[in-house]
């Protein structure tokens, strides 16, 4: 089977699955008791808490959480200073900043919505209009889900600091770790999402990387772990399996990965009627095309048939959630049935790919031969 939707989970890495074993295992005591093998877990926990911090550039601290959902539900929820002012977030956010977003919308909040360019970044004339003196957050996701386009953080954390000092800068940033340059400070955010599943660690763990100085309102409240900020016994096993594949993540070869996405892109400019997504800075993993004429789930299914398995804009989320964001670029309905989405991993060779590269393009053209 070739693997080709990475963006929507990925194969834990052997070493991961290794690792974590041992916290089940064998040192499978609560990081919170004082007894000394405990202890040890705690350290452990410890250095993955550093570790991650560190990739991410520092200066922060990074609190865990049960997935990149939760990082983002917290944030909307907790990080509106004062409970004043206005929310700005971009139409490209995953489901669960979009969702959050709606939810205070409909608890009376002043939530603004970014345009998004036809490339799928965020549109920076807009940006300037929906932000003012009053922004208390901003949200705006590092790289798309769905289209892989990249956000520039700096350029938009710039103009926020200018307008709103006091404004918080949050990004989503799950499917950036690991596969772009990611340093929080020099990127000028202030909290930060990141989820385990998306570079080989396991599903449910997640973190939110908050600026030093920041101090949020815990979303979940209890026994006060995670320094009195995010309660509930750390799920110890996925956090130091989250670090590991950070670490195994980061040797993997992004150039080769830019390759298989470059290849494939020029095997699609062979075919007519086919619109690849691409912004002026976009993710090597994901490739995002529509083809016009044919329905992506028949598609899918056709090349599933064939063992390939791509992805459709974002697996969390159901189909008119799916239309938000290419609707957003300005896209209508020919262009939004026939998206698909390939994401590429660190298990993807190159021999595959001649394979897929084929098979893609012979079944676009039988499907749409067969409804002439
Ligand atoms: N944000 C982005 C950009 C994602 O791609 C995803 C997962 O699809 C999430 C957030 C949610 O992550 P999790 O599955 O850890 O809740």
């Amino acid at each position: 089977m070739i693997y080709l939707d990475n963006a929507a989970t990925t194969r834990p890495f052997d070493s991961v699955i290794q690792r974590m074993e041992t916290f089940y295992k064998e040192a499978y005591f609560n990081p919170s008791a004082l007894y000394a093998p405990a202890m040890r877990v705690e350290d452990e926990l410890e250095k993955a808490r550093d570790y991650i911090n560190n990739v991410l550039g520092g200066g922060g601290k990074v609190f865990f959480t049960s997935c990149a959902t939760e990082s983002n539900t917290w944030v909307y929820h907790s990080a509106r200073k004062n409970k004043k002012g206005n929310v700005v977030v971009s139409m490209g956010e995953h489901a669960s900043g979009y969702e959050n977003a709606q939810a205070l919308l409909g608890q009376g909040i002043d939530v603004r919505f970014v345009r998004l360019t036809k490339s799928g970044a965020v549109d920076m004339a807009d940006f300037m209009q929906k932000i003012d003196a009053d922004t208390c957050l901003v949200s705006i996701i590092h790289c798309s889900n769905e289209t892989g386009a990249v956000n520039d953080l700096r350029a938009l954390s710039d103009a926020v600091k200018r307008v709103a000092p006091q404004a918080l800068f949050h990004s989503d940033g799950v499917q950036a770790l690991g596969k772009l340059p990611v340093h929080c400070c020099a990127l000028g955010v202030d909290l930060y999402s990141v989820s385990a599943h998306k570079i080989g660690g396991a599903k449910g763990v997640g973190a939110l990387w908050v600026r030093d100085g920041i101090r949020l309102q815990p979303l979940i409240v209890g026994g006060g772990q995670e320094q009195n900020t995010r309660s509930g016994t750390e799920n110890v096993a996925g956090i130091v399996g989250f670090a590991e594949a950070l670490r195994v993540f980061l040797q993997t070869d992004g150039k080769q990965i830019a390759m298989l996405r470059q290849n494939m892109q020029s095997a699609l400019a062979g075919l007519e009627n086919v619109t690849v997504h691409n912004a002026q800075e976009n993710s090597p993993y994901i490739l995002s095309f529509s083809v016009l004429g044919l329905k992506a789930e028949i598609l899918q299914r056709k090349l599933a048939e064939q063992n390939i398995l791509i992805g459709l804009g974002s697996a969390c989320a159901s189909r008119w959630k799916k239309n938000r964001v290419l609707a957003a670029m300005g896209y209508g309905m020919p262009h939004i049935e026939g998206n698909v989405r390939i994401s590429f991993g660190a298990n993807n060779l190159q021999d595959d790919m001649v394979y897929a590269q084929k098979t893609l393009i012979d079944t676009i053209n039988a499907l749409r031969t067969n409804i002439r």
